[in-house]
Order: C-alpha cells, then structure tokens, then sequence
C-alpha cells in the first residue's frame, strides 16, 4: 500500500503544484472563501467524491473503503489568506491585491486535494472512512474550526482521530516533524481601559491619574506570569498597546492598554484569567481609578495525543525515512486546530518547505515567504497514508 501511495504521489504532485499555484494566485481573506471552495468542490466531484457544505465557506468529503464503519478518521486543511500585499515576483504572484496566502493555507489545500486523490483512487483497498474537512478562517477569531464543530462536523460519523499540516519554513523541504503532547498555545486578547479623572497636569492632586495607574497596572500584570505560574508551564502576558493623551499639559481622563495571554494548560489558562481580573480590579480601585476588563478567549492549545503522534511518526519513517523525521519545536503561537484536538485524539505536524539553495527561507506571515514545491509531494502523500493506515 505504501509503494502505491508514493508511486501515486510522485505521478499526481504536477497536477498538485498547479493547483497549488492556482490557489496562491486567488487567495481569500477568512470566511470569505467563496470561489476557493467552490474550486475545492470542483475537485472532489471530478474525483467522485461526495461532498457537504458547512459554515458557509467549509467542505467536507467523505471517502469510504472497504468496512466503512471499521475505522474513522479526519484529515483537516485551511483555506484561508492574510491581509498582507505579496511581494514575490513569481508567475503565480497573488492576483487579489493586498491579500496574501502568506501562511501555507494554499500548500494545506491542495495537499489534501492531492492526499483525496490517491485515497479514493485506492479505495477498494483499504479499511474505513476518511472525512476530510476543508475549513474556513483559521486566521481569526473565532476560528473556522469552532464553527464547523457546532455544526457537527465531529459527529455523523465521528472520527475517532484527526491529522492537520502546516507547513514550515524552518525545517527542510523532505522532512516532517512531530512533538507529542503540548505544542502550541491557546491565545487570549486583553482590553483594558483603565478611567480616572483628567485635568490640568499643574494639579495633579485634583485629578486621579490614569497614565500613572496603567504604568502601574502593566508592571503588576507581569506577576500572574513571574510568581503565579510553574516555571515549567510556557506562558506568556504581553501588554501590546498603551494608548492616552494627546499633549504636555492635560492630565487624561482614561488609557486604553491591548494585550496578549498565551498559555499551554487549560486550566491553568482560565486560573490566570481569574488572576489578571483580580488584580487589575483591585490595583486600580486602590488608586482611585476605574477598570473596563475584557479577555476575549480565542483559540485553546494544540495538545498532540501521545499515542497517536507516536503512531503517526512511526508512519512517518515507513514513508520517507527515519533521517527525515524530527522533532518539532513547542511554539507559543497558536492554531485553532486546538479545538479538534481538545475534542478527539489529534495530531498536528509540520512540512518541511524550506530550501536554503533557492532562497526559500522567508517565515509565514511575511510578504516575502515562498515553499519549495518538491514538498507537495510528500504532503499529499504523507496525508494519504495517515488516512488509509492510522487506527485507534
Ligand atoms: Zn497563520
Ligand atoms: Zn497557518
């Protein structure tokens, strides 16, 4: 099964690479992904694979083998693009002024196209059901993820273990990497706006002071993290924005500060919540101000199942070689793939598309990044043998 998957892969990567190309040149902001869905329900008709719509711009697809019910699992890819203006001089530069797939969703996309292809080609010969579930809005609260799973896209049939990709720019183009257990953080934003009482900054015992309050305010938020947290837990809590007054000699009336919480333990995560209200309310209160708090939970962490990553990296050296496998690094960003896999068994890992020689280094998220293409072929094919092999 593995030689055909390869063979398949190394026949079908061309066809990928423009699909790729063709996905890179159209990208579209989250949850607006109209015509890259369309186009991804294009492909898997033409493949004979049926196909539901959910959350508006998500595709989900279904590919039964032999015993259809005998093993479940879903393959996940994002479709969607960043605000950014593409500063590539490349053939299939983006055509959508300003909007950039400067994160991978595209190489995500047709890897999973690519992986549906081999996987139905092969289906009289292998066991099970694959879902695969192309998604919105990875890039923005609240994360397509969240909305497909209140649409059941866990359920009916429900998977008993999920695979996502992302591409990275670190790692060499012909390797995957995997880490079990905590990998990324979950992302929480903070509003702050600390009032007091503005007037002429002559006297300033006639006014309550919000600069010098906020001043305070952020230094005090840094101990939820220095003498609240296990040092061995990766947390961070950065003030991000600080913004009052507009002259030298008036006192303000308010500040507004913008923040970030990020943090590896769910419950730990939501105990700090806990802390950065209590403190800032009282902080404040006993300087005579008043606080409007807001944390706006976002995406939670991505926690790779031990048993499953296990089970995946082991695939992973049949396919390309144990030389080709490493350990991947924890990171404090974050994914909304979290929410699959606070859900059910997930494994989240990473594709090597860097190629030092052609000046492929760029990170994500920048107008500059670019992947080696040669990583289409192990993506796709990587995808389909975690789909047709991996039980739990
Ligand atoms: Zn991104
Ligand atoms: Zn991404």
């Amino acid at each position: 099964m593995i030689d055909r998957i390869k063979s398949l892969a190394r026949q079908y990567a061309p066809e990928f690479i423009e699909i790729r190309r063709h996905l890179h040149a159209n990208p579209e902001l989250s949850y607006r992904e109209f015509e890259t869905a369309d186009f991804v329900r294009r492909q898997l008709a033409a493949a004979g694979i049926p196909f539901e719509t959910k959350a508006t711009t998500g595709v989900i697809g279904l590919i039964k083998g032999k015993n259809p019910d005998s093993r479940i699992v879903a393959l996940r890819a994002d479709m969607d693009a960043l605000p950014i203006k593409e500063e590539n001089d490349i053939p299939y530069r983006s055509k959508n002024d300003g909007v950039m797939h400067a994160c991978g969703h595209d190489v995500h996309t047709a890897c999973l196209l690519g992986a549906a292809r081999i996987l139905s080609e092969l289906k009289e010969e292998w066991e099970g059901t694959v879902k695969l579930i192309f998604q919105p809005g990875e890039e923005k609260n609240p994360g397509g993820a969240s909305l497909l799973i209140k649409e059941g896209v866990l359920e009916n049939p429900a998977p008993s273990a999920i695979f996502g990709l992302h591409v990275h720019p670190g790692l060499p183009v012909g390797k995957l990497s995997f880490r079990s257990g905590k990998v990324m953080a979950s992302a929480d934003e903070l509003y702050i706006t600390v009032k007091g009482k503005g007037g002429h900054a002559a006297a300033p015992h006639l006014c309550v002071d919000p600069i010098l309050i906020a001043s305070h305010l952020v230094l005090a938020l840094q101990q939820v993290v220095s003498r609240n947290n296990n040092p061995h837990n990766p947390t961070v809590l950065s003030i991000t924005a600080f913004n009052a007054g507009t002259t030298t000699n008036v006192i303000p009336n308010e500040v507004k500060l913008k923040g970030t919480f990020r943090a590896m333990d769910e419950e730990w995560r939501f105990k700090a919540h806990e802390l950065i209200r209590n403190i800032a309310g009282r902080l404040v209160e006993s300087m005579g101000g008043e606080l409007d708090l807001l944390i706006d939970t976002g995406y939670p962490s991505v926690y790779n199942h031990e048993q499953l990553n296990d089970i995946a990296r082991q695939k992973a050296e049949q396919y390309i070689g144990s030389g080709n496998v490493e350990e991947t690094e924890k990171r404090m960003g974050a994914e909304d793939f979290g929410y699959y896999s606070q859900q059910i068994p997930g494994c989240f890992y990473r594709l090597g598309v860097m190629n030092i020689e052609k000046g492929l280094t760029a990170g994500v998220h920048t107008p500059a990044f670019n992947i080696d293409e040669d990583a289409i072929e192990t993506g796709m094919g990587m995808m389909a043998w975690l789909g047709c092999s991996v039980s739990l």
